[in-house]
């Protein structure tokens, strides 16, 4: 089991850990600030930097057996680390605070198209969305110009922790249920952005939405009957 520290500060571009196992899949830690592939967000990459300056890239992040198990992927040949090995685990900030950006607009991009989701993919710059909407009445100006209003206004961005009860009980506190969380853990994790979009997620996200900066709404395509992808890209 591994502490996952970017759950708590996604800002974290570091930490001190220990080498709890090295497989086939790749290497745990005890902790670490790499995030895993999952829910629609790639998974980290970065360097694990040993005591005497030696360093193994790492070229993915990946969810181990269980959902608190992360397996740090090595670029291909990499010598690896003993298990007790310290290490200082580093993620490429630049590529992250980029996925966090365009993670965090996704969210807008929930409030602005009306529409149950129905698949998504965040990537390094650029992110969509599918969304079950019949016929062709989304317009891609208005899409951008209302997200570009949303990242303007700065709106809060934080996550927060209701327990199973809570959230069966105040159904209303979820205005956007595009995947039912999983409850039956105890406590469920949500995205809260003030007053636009509170909804589960376990991703990494940024602070404000201003800090996500300009974006466009690059093409709408239709992929099936009640189906249009909505596809994102920052602008510059
Ligand atoms: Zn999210």
């Amino acid at each position: 089991m591994t502490e996952l520290l970017f759950r708590d500060d996604a800002y974290l571009r570091s930490c001190a850990a220990r080498v709890v196992a090295v497989d086939e899949r790749g290497i745990q830690l005890d902790r670490t600030v790499f995030y895993p592939t999952g829910g629609g967000q790639p998974g980290d990459s970065g360097v694990l930097r040993l005591a005497g300056g030696t360093t193994v890239a790492i070229a993915d992040t990946a969810k181990g057996a269980s959902a608190d198990e992360v397996v740090h992927v090595p670029v291909p040949g990499a010598a690896l680390p003993l298990v007790g090995a310290e290490v200082t685990a580093e993620i490429d900030w630049g590529r992250r605070h980029r996925v966090m950006r365009m993670h965090t607009c996704l969210h807008l991009l929930c409030a602005v198209v009306p529409g149950a989701v129905t698949g998504g993919s965040v990537g390094d710059g650029r992110g969509r969305l599918d969304f079950d909407v019949p016929g062709a009445g989304l317009d891609k100006d208005a899409i951008a110009a209302g997200l570009n209003k949303l990242i303007a206004e700065g709106h809060a961005v934080a996550p927060c922790w209701i327990d199973d009860a809570e959230l069966e009980a105040r159904p209303e506190l979820v205005r956007t249920m595009s995947v039912k969380p999983p409850t039956g853990a105890g406590k469920v994790r949500l995205l809260d952005i003030d007053g636009v979009d509170l909804q589960p997620c376990g991703g990494t996200h940024v602070k404000n939405t201003a800090e996500i900066g300009p974006v466009e709404v690059t093409k709408i395509e239709n992929k099936g009957r009640q189906n249009r992808r909505i596809n994102v890209a920052f602008v510059g």
